[in-house]
């Protein structure tokens, strides 16, 4: 096994108190501050193959990687309260900015201490930039140089969205990790416009960055240490409360206290694109490097084209990518696909996939696939997934699941949130396991180490 050890202070590369400003190449004017702080630390702690497993600590605590992150598009993951999902193991959730965005507002939200304190979430959180949620409007939106004009889903009100105020957005929001506004590039699209697109998310990208660093001290919860005072006091409140010891009253758990502490903030990341690519995606990789960001993500995947292709783009796109930052691709995929993803170096994933299919009643088992829907488990006593430790497989049924479902009872799709989220969260667990053992199962499984 490689044992590979590094600890890297992402935002400052290892010269705190120092300021460098730096001219980024064709983005002369923007001039880059490297942060005083350290937001987040990124230890590879074992490597198999292409595969790593790495601990990432914000603010709000440690992620072990490669991690899947639920979606909590309106600052909920539909249908889970937050102490199952601390029950899960989630270490990490996300955001949907341009939701938010709409409702409840980023200045409620702001107000209430930002996201962790709005949903009593004490756990990391990222938020996207809102860039994808307004691409997905289609003939809602226009692009331009200075951002994109966009008209709600909900209601036809007009809106726009810049970098700017997208970082604004995303700040106020108050996300460990946040993203650069981007455009996601739709597909099929030809060469001339995937170049057009994939230079103004490069120009996004300086645009984001700049309003970041000038404003990265105004979250909400930068004035104190992350939780320090509402933890002591949510301390007090589980101890004079039993039955709150595990969560039952839906009271926060802690999480090991891994948090980078004081005066820490948020940390951007920056995207890449490029289309279906290969070339265009090498250059937006190099360059969104250059500009220089806490951790990497590939977007603009997952948007029509054939299974085969994503593949091949993300595992053209991640060899050029830092080694010792986190790597993020966006928006995949079945658990199968998690899985490959992760052994090729990709750190952190999320999809609505596990938590809009529940709501179906499709459910992902060690068996395969399963619709509960179907009447062949109207009478089927077995649990869920036989392989699965999940607090619905351990006490229902199929029938009884099936039942919920025909029956269109609310606690179907809470029941089934739960397993696939469980699902998901088990295959990563699978996988970071597998990579730690690494060359070793591979050493034990030669034939001449077997014991004849
Ligand atoms: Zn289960």
């Amino acid at each position: 096994m490689s044992l590979v050890v590094k600890r890297e202070n992402l935002d400052h590369q290892g010269h705190e108190g120092t300021r460098r400003i730096r001219q980024v190449e064709d983005f002369s004017s923007v001039v880059q501050l490297e942060s005083f702080v350290v937001s987040i630390q990124f230890q590879i702690e074992a490597t198999s193959g292409p595969g790593r497993v790495s601990t990432l600590i914000t603010p709000h605590g440690k992620i072990e990687t490669p991690v899947f992150m639920p979606v909590g598009t309106l600052a909920s993951v539909k249908g889970v309260p937050q102490d199952v999902l601390e029950e899960l193991g989630v270490q990490i959730l996300l955001g949907n900015t341009y939701h938010l965005y709409l409702r409840p507002g980023v200045e409620t939200v702001r107000q209430m201490g930002g996201l962790h304190g709005f949903m009593s979430w004490e756990r990391s959180i990222l938020t996207d930039s809102g860039g994808f949620q307004v691409f997905s409007l289609n003939d809602l939106r226009k692009v331009s140089e200075e951002g994109v004009t966009f008209r709600s889903h909900r209601d036809g009100s007009s809106h726009f969205f810049s970098p700017e105020s997208a970082m604004a957005a995303q700040i106020g929001l108050g996300a460990d990790i946040i993203m650069a506004f981007d455009e996601c590039t739709e597909f099929p699209a030809d060469r001339e416009r995937v170049r057009t697109s994939m230079e103004l998310t490069l120009r996004w990208a300086a645009r984001s960055k700049k309003y970041f660093e000038e404003h990265k001290g105004e979250v909400p919860w930068s004035s104190r240490p992350p939780s320090a005072v509402s933890r002591q006091e949510k301390q007090v409140l589980r101890s004079s409360t039993p039955a709150s010891k595990s969560g039952l009253l839906g009271t926060p758990v802690a999480q090991d206290d891994n948090s980078v502490k004081s005066d820490a903030t948020q940390s951007l990341f920056g995207i890449v694109q490029g289309g279906m690519d290969r070339e265009f995606r090498r250059e937006s990789a190099l360059k969104t490097v250059e500009i220089g960001f806490a951790g990497y993500a590939i977007g603009g995947l997952s948007v029509g084209e054939p299974r085969e292709l994503t593949r091949e783009i993300v595992e053209s796109t991640l060899e050029h990518l830092p080694q010792d930052k986190p790597r993020y691709l966006m928006g995949v995929g079945t658990p199968e696909e998690i899985a490959l993803y992760a052994r090729m170096g990709v750190d952190m994933m999320d999809c609505v996939l596990p938590t809009r299919a529940a709501r179906h009643g499709l459910l992902f088992t060690s068996e395969g696939r399963i619709s509960i829907k179907q009447a062949r488990y109207a009478q089927d006593g077995g649990p869920l997934d036989p392989a699965c430790g999940c607090r619905v497989c351990r006490r229902y049924s199929r029938a009884y699941l099936r039942h919920l479902y025909a029956a269109n009872e609310l606690l179907a799709q809470v029941l089934n949130t739960v397993h696939n989220l469980s699902f998901y969260l088990d295959t990563m667990r699978a996988v970071r396991h597998s990579i730690l053992l690494g060359d070793r199962a591979h050493f034990l499984s030669e034939p001449s180490r077997r014991i004849p």
